[in-house]
């Protein structure tokens, strides 16, 4: 009888926390890298600022990583897979400023990343640590890509301009 009780005040809860995810829903920017991706509206529509579509908070489920742990977090977790979105210009060191890539990285422009998915889906249940310049470019990729199925990203905040510790240079 009690457990009854229980189960039935688990679904209670469970249903009133649903309910008020989808009347309450906040909204943000899709990710752009910008200011705007902070702010929460409580209607659909558009970001008035970068004239993003707004999306469901909870649909933003990746994770970030800071420049500066970036390095000592790849040794330790030789296996994640790091994704430059850049040009390939910026990729190969021929852009100027000339940023660097990360060791071990694979390059696949965000203007292409969409059409080349399946090129990458054989990493779908892998850690991917996806990085840009400024991290301007990487949110958007980390949320397409999370968009796609994609479980487990993280977008490096601040990009390649703000890395200090430079020893996971390629
Ligand atoms: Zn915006």
């Amino acid at each position: 009888m009690k457990s009854l009780k229980l189960l039935f005040l688990t679904i209670f809860c469970f249903s009133l926390f649903s309910a008020s995810e989808n009347t309450i829903g906040k909204y943000k920017c899709m990710p752009c890298g910008l200011d705007c991706d902070k702010a929460v509206f409580d209607k659909a529509g558009k970001c008035s600022k970068c004239q993003m579509e707004l999306v469901k908070s909870s649909s933003i489920i990746y994770k970030s990583i800071k420049p500066n742990s970036i390095c000592s977090y790849i040794k330790s977790h030789p296996k994640t897979i790091l994704l430059d979105v850049r040009t390939k210009e910026e990729f190969e060191g021929k852009a100027d400023p000339d940023f660097g890539t990360l060791k071990n990285a694979i390059n696949i422009p965000i203007q292409e990343l969409e059409n080349r998915i399946p090129e990458i889906s054989r990493y779908k249940n892998q850690e991917i640590i996806v990085f840009c310049s400024h991290s301007h470019r990487s949110p958007q990729a980390s949320y397409l890509l999370t968009q796609n199925g994609f479980k487990d990203i993280i977008n490096m905040t601040g990009g390649m301009s703000t890395l200090t510790d430079k020893s996971c240079n390629k």
